[in-house]
């Protein structure tokens, strides 16, 4: 364990100083993790139930994916995809037996991944549909949360997220998240995909109305749209299924993974569609120098076999089952609504969030605040039911005291 030549006064008077102010941080320096816990540079240790927005479904430093990463390291870890590597070929095999989507495309952030099935969605609409060229149109929903790059802040409804960042992309058009008749009427003949959160995340753990999903797979089938779910937060296990849209009877025409796809040791991410779709790509059209890179994808590749092999997904039903029914029984004059899926949760109050979350550090439980109001619930998925019972008598704790 390697020590901090600053102190922890200094390590955030420093990164006052010389970073960007663009994000604002519980005061709390981690320096070290193992699996559901995390240690400070003071030697504190708390339970982490964010879990990196569900970058660390497995875990903190999962040994089964370290030991993938230092073996990659000491081989090769970028070739470039001018050459090929033998990792590529594995992670794609992996992606396409764990969701059955036909064929995959590597990125490394989530946003490159939304921005990648974005394009795939415009030209399949021009090459493909037949929409005249320039006048596509993506639908999206109200509150969605899909990255940080002009043209996906261009989708979004959130007035920070777009304020000052003009000019913005043109071609998303709005639909109110849940509403199926908002969708229909959303659709023109120039539509070319319908691009949506099973589960909003960053919204405040938004789950939509039963049967929503199903309803948009046969309007977008009726109407020629291509459906791709945004799964980067929701999916890899947070749910309680591989991915959230499987608690419906629908099927993608576009998946798009990241975050725990790498266990939170490296960027990797993913655009999966069908053959059909894919195939609007051809060389040159569209690429990442790391994208692909033996590397990112022998990460990729252990940190998808734990968890098949740890079932997390199996775990993160039974557990979030158990823990929202707990949470439930807490009684207190500020909760306004909890709702969730698998151990992906959320707890909204009638009052800003913020210092309840500094209040369950002090108890020794790292929360993040979404939306003022709500406090997520997203610990890794390893966690046991010891752990979960020791975390519910802290947040019954802070929320009745
Ligand atoms: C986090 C997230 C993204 C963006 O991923 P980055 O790796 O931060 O670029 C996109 N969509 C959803 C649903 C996310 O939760």
């Amino acid at each position: 364990m390697s020590s901090s030549p600053l102190s922890p006064a200094d390590c955030i008077a420093v990164e006052n100083e010389l970073g960007a102010n663009n994000y604002h941080p519980l005061d709390v320096i981690i320096n070290r993790a193992e699996g559901i816990w995390v240690w400070d540079v003071d030697g504190n240790k708390y339970l982490d139930f964010l879990a990196a927005y569900s970058a660390v479904n497995q875990g903190h430093c999962h040994p089964r994916i370290r030991e993938a990463a230092i073996g990659q390291m000491a081989r090769i870890t970028l070739t470039s995809r001018a050459f090929r590597n033998d990792q590529l070929p594995l992670l794609y095999r992996k992606l396409h037996e764990m969701s059955g989507m036909d064929v995959s495309l590597p990125m490394n952030s989530g946003a490159e991944a939304v921005e990648t099935a974005f394009k795939a969605a415009r030209k399949w609409g021009e090459k493909v549909k037949g929409i005249a060229g320039g006048s596509q149109e993506i639908i999206v929903c109200s509150d969605n949360f899909h990255g940080r790059t002009i043209s996906i802040i261009s989708a979004s409804t959130e007035e920070q997220y777009r304020d000052g960042f003009g000019p913005l992309t043109p071609g998303f058009v709005m639909a109110d998240y849940g509403d199926i008749e908002a969708l229909e009427a959303a659709i023109t003949p120039n539509t070319c995909a319908f691009v949506v959160e099973p589960i909003q995340g960053e919204a405040g753990i938004r789950i939509p109305p039963e049967g929503y999903l199903a309803a948009a797979g046969r309007l977008c089938r009726e109407r020629n749209v291509l459906l791709i779910f945004d799964e980067i937060q929701s999916g890899l296990g947070r749910c309680g299924k591989l991915f959230a849209y499987q608690y419906e009877d629908v099927v993608p025409d576009g998946l798009i993974v990241g975050k725990a796809l790498s266990g939170g040791f490296y960027p990797v991410s993913a655009f999966l569609a069908s053959r059909e779709v894919m195939d609007v790509f051809t060389p040159g059209d569209h690429g990442s120098t790391f994208g692909g890179n033996p590397l990112g994808c022998a990460i990729a590749l252990a940190a998808l076999e734990v968890i098949e092999e740890e079932r997390l997904a199996e775990r993160s039903a039974e557990l979030g089952a158990w823990f929202l029914e707990q949470l439930r029984t807490i009684e207190s004059p500020h909760i306004r609504e909890i709702r969730g899926r698998g151990l992906f949760i959320g707890l909204e109050l009638d009052e800003p969030a913020r210092p309840y979350c500094e209040a369950l550090q002090e108890e020794g439980l790292l929360c993040k605040e979404t939306h003022e109001n709500v406090i997520r619930f997203a610990p890794p998925l390893v966690i046991g039911r010891d752990d979960l019972e020791w975390a519910f008598e802290r947040i019954r704790k802070v929320l009745t005291d």
